[in-house]
Formats: structure tokens, C-alpha cells, sequence
């Protein structure tokens, strides 16, 4: 299928607009995450490998095909080292147009401690987010981490990588922005209540009055999701 040049044009400076807030947030350093969109259904547009994000312009990212090669892109760039990852993603995710591939600090953190991510502390995380799985460890840029992904991507729009960093999606790059930020924010907030002593929950009875008053925005199954493992936890 073509690619609409405005589509793609648009998206390049998306790409780079919302690169720019991740790197301002610290959410990526350096050279570090990738980010991909959905062209059509066959092309996508990435991030290049290596490239020190600060830097990069609309000029730099690449179109590659759905099985990672580059089809469009400045010769000497290749596409990013997670592309097999971003691929998986649309693979397994019809609904999903925009992939983030970042090293959060405090949500890595948690990956690090071994610690799962507290899902049960900040009502908005559920709301957004839900239950936010860890991956087991594999190393970077294999096929074998793409698959570590495969099965949690099916239901949850944030997964954590063991030792190494965040996969969150979204039908736009906003709504993939805005789960990296909710996931990154609530671990930030679970560290400092953790510094200050101890961490409150909150309570089943309060995760089921929240399902009941947000019950118009559908998250009964995340709620209901939330409860579920939680129980099994507790
Ligand atoms: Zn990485």
C-alpha cells in the first residue's frame, strides 16, 4: 500500500515532538529507546540506531517493511536495534499505531529490585493503564526479546523488561506518550512513599468503588483485572 506523504510527513514531526518530551522527562537518554508509528499496513516509520536524540530531526527516521528492512532512509542509518520488538507489537496488536521502546528510570528500577509494579497504589494508573506485567530478561536487540513480549502485549498497553527498560503502545503517539508517563510517574511516586516508610494500598473495597464510578469509561475489565491479581498477591 502507498504511503500518504502527509501522513508520513506529519508523523515525522510527531515522532520527533514527542521524542523531545520523553528526552526532557528523562523517560530516554542519549542515544537510548526507539519509537515507531504505522504507516499502512505493511510500512512503518522508526527511529534510527545510535543516533544521540537530541539531534535527531524529522530527516533521520526510516521506513522499514514489516520485516525490519530499511525501504526508505539516509544510507548510513540503520533502523533501530529494537525494530524485531516494535514488529512484534504490530504484529499481535491490530488496534496499535505507535510503539515506545524506553529506559524509564524508576519503573526499570523496579525491574532491577525485583520488585513487581504497584499496580495498587494510584487510582489514574488503573484507570489508564491497568495491570502493568514484567517480561523476563533477554538481550537487546534479538528476536528472542521481541518474543519475551509477545504474549503480555495481547492485553496490557505497558510491559516492563526485566533489567532493561518499557514497551508502551497506543493507537497514537500520545496515547503511547501518555502510558510511558502514567507507568514512570506511578513508580515515582511508589519510590518516594517507599523513602518515606511505609506504602498503602488501596484497599479491594476502593478498587471497586472506583470500577463502579469511572463504570462509563469501560475499565470494569481492568479494574476487574487489578483484583484479580492483586488476590493472588495479597
Ligand atoms: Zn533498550
Amino acid at each position: 500500500m502507498e504511503v500518504d506523504k502527509k501522513l508520513e510527513h506529519r508523523l515525522r514531526k510527531e515522532i520527533i515532538d514527542t521524542t523531545q518530551i520523553c528526552v526532557d522527562y528523562g523517560l530516554i537518554r542519549s542515544s537510548e529507546g526507539n519509537i515507531s508509528v504505522r504507516l499502512t499496513e505493511d510500512r512503518y516509520l522508526v527511529t534510527p540506531s545510535g543516533i544521540y536524540k537530541r539531534r535527531m530531526k524529522p530527516k533521520h527516521l526510516l521506513i522499514v517493511d514489516q520485516e525490519g528492512n530499511k525501504v526508505k532512509g539516509k544510507r548510513d542509518l540503520p533502523p533501530s536495534s529494537e525494530i524485531q520488538l516494535h514488529l512484534e507489537v504490530y504484529r499481535q496488536r491490530a488496534d496499535v499505531n505507535a510503539v515506545f521502546h524506553a529506559h524509564p528510570p524508576y519503573s526499570t528500577a523496579l525491574t532491577i529490585a525485583g520488585i513487581p509494579f504497584p499496580t495498587d497504589v494510584i487510582p489514574e494508573v488503573i484507570v489508564l493503564l491497568g495491570e502493568v506485567p514484567t517480561a523476563p530478561y533477554a538481550t537487546p536487540g534479538t528476536q528472542e526479546l521481541a518474543l519475551t513480549i509477545r504474549e503480555p502485549i495481547k492485553h496490557h498497553n505497558a510491559v516492563l523488561m526485566q533489567n532493561h527498560g518499557s514497551v508502551t503502545v497506543g493507537r497514537t503517539l500520545e496515547e503511547a506518550l501518555i502510558a510511558l508517563e502514567s507507568m514512570e510517574h506511578a513508580a515515582h511516586l511508589y519510590y518516594l512513599a517507599k523513602s518515606l516508610g511505609r506504602v498503602m494500598p488501596l484497599s479491594e473495597e476502593n478498587l471497586k468503588r472506583l470500577r463502579e464510578t469511572w463504570y462509563s469509561r469501560n475499565i470494569e475489565q481492568l479494574v476487574d483485572q487489578v483484583i484479580e491479581s492483586l488476590r493472588s498477591k495479597r
